[in-house]
Formats: structure tokens, sequence, C-alpha cells
């Protein structure tokens, strides 16, 4: 979905079905859409988690801040963030009738009714994974060992250069994180499509995004 601020404010008083939101990215999950990966009608294969502290844009404000929670959305086609939902061929979406609710809310000529969701009742993997022994103390250890909001912490003064202790901090979540999706793809339980939705995206591509190049 596009930025809210980076829409045009035209007269436009209908969806003309252009097709923009969907290229710009797909929805974050809230509450209310939690029936349909419980029904199966989206796939966690088909999501990815921000995890709680990672830098994101946020959409109403315009700007990057770190994420007060999980935010769970629809994957793009890399290396497009175009939603993989979207099918470009007739501008349609293949979930149409079942898409979740920002989906629903969006109007690019008035985006009232998404500002007043956008930040609530976000969906968290602890609400659809919480139930699921082995798996889901896997995801809380992993949260406790890579957080984010410790690594923001960690490169708040990073000029170029870290200090020792900073340093250790970040490797020791990279090498964590590479760790943990390693033993999951070998133990043959997850398939590799799903480990960004179960651990985020990995903490070397997430540090790159937020602009630390950090080996
Ligand atoms: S789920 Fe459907 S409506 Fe929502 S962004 Fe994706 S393609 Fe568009």
């Amino acid at each position: 979905m596009q930025p809210i601020k980076d829409r045009p404010s035209g007269t436009k008083a209908q969806c003309i079905r252009c097709g923009t939101c969907c290229e710009k990215g797909g929805p974050s999950f809230h509450i209310q859409d939690r029936y349909l990966i419980e029904n199966g009608t989206i796939h966690t294969r088909y999501l990815y988690t921000i995890r709680k502290g990672e830098f994101v844009h946020d959409n109403v404000q315009g700007q990057l801040k770190p994420a007060d929670s999980d935010i769970i959305k629809i994957k793009g086609k890399s290396p497009s963030w175009e939603c993989v939902f979207f099918q470009k061929r007739d501008k349609s979406c293949s979930i149409y009738d079942h898409r979740p609710l920002e989906c629903r809310l969006l109007k690019c000529w008035d985006t009232r009714d998404i500002e007043a969701v956008y930040e609530k009742d976000r969906l968290t993997r602890q609400d659809i994974l919480a139930g699921i022994e082995g798996l889901w103390e896997l995801i809380a250890d992993h949260e406790k060992q890579c957080a984010h909001d410790a690594i923001n912490r960690a490169i708040q003064d990073f000029h170029g250069v870290l200090s020792k202790q900073a340093q250790d901090v970040i490797t020791g979540a990279i090498q964590y994180d590479s760790a943990i999706r390693q033993l999951v793809l070998e133990n043959g339980n997850v398939a590799p499509d799903m480990t960004d939705f179960l651990f985020g995206r990995p903490l070397t591509v997430t540090l790159k995004s937020a602009g630390y190049d950090i080996q």
C-alpha cells in the first residue's frame, strides 16, 4: 500500500482500480485479520514480520521509526514491494473477497478510515503462534537474543566505527539469527519461505535497510 502522505490528493471519489496502492506494497495485519491466517485463506509463507524495534516507514507520519510491536505484512514480489496477491495483467487482487482490513478501508482519495485503525490492534506472532509448543519458545528465545531494541542501543553512536561492546552485541545477534534459521531448516519442520514470518527478515537485511552495512 502506498505511503499515505505520498498519495495524490485529487478529486477522485471512488476506486478506479489503478492498482497503485497494491504496487507500492501489501497491508499490515490487525487482530480482525487473524481468521484469514487461521482458516488458511492466507498462508504464512506469504507473510513477513517486522519485529519490535525494527526501523519501519510510518505511512501516516511519513517518517522512519522503530516499530512498537510486531507488524505482520504481506510480502512483496521481491525485488519490488508489489503485493504478492496483485495480478498485474488485469490489476486485480487474487484474494479480493478475503482481503485484509487495511485493503478494505484504504481509499486513496480519503485516508481517514485507514488512519483511524492504522496503529490499532496490530496482529502479532504471539497471537497466532503462542499455542504451538516448541515453536513459540524458539521464537521467544530468538526475540530475546536478537532484540532490535538492544541492537538500536548498540548502534546509536555508530559513526563508521563500533565500540567493542556494541560490536559484540551485534555480532552475537547476527550469528544467533543466522544459526536459528539454519537449525529450523535442517530439522525440516519449516519451509524456507516461512522464516521471514517466524523470525522476521534476517538481521543482516534489516540492518542494511536501516542504513547500517554491518558484516
Ligand atoms: S491484498 Fe489485494 S487489495 Fe490488498 S494490497 Fe494485496 S493485491 Fe492489493
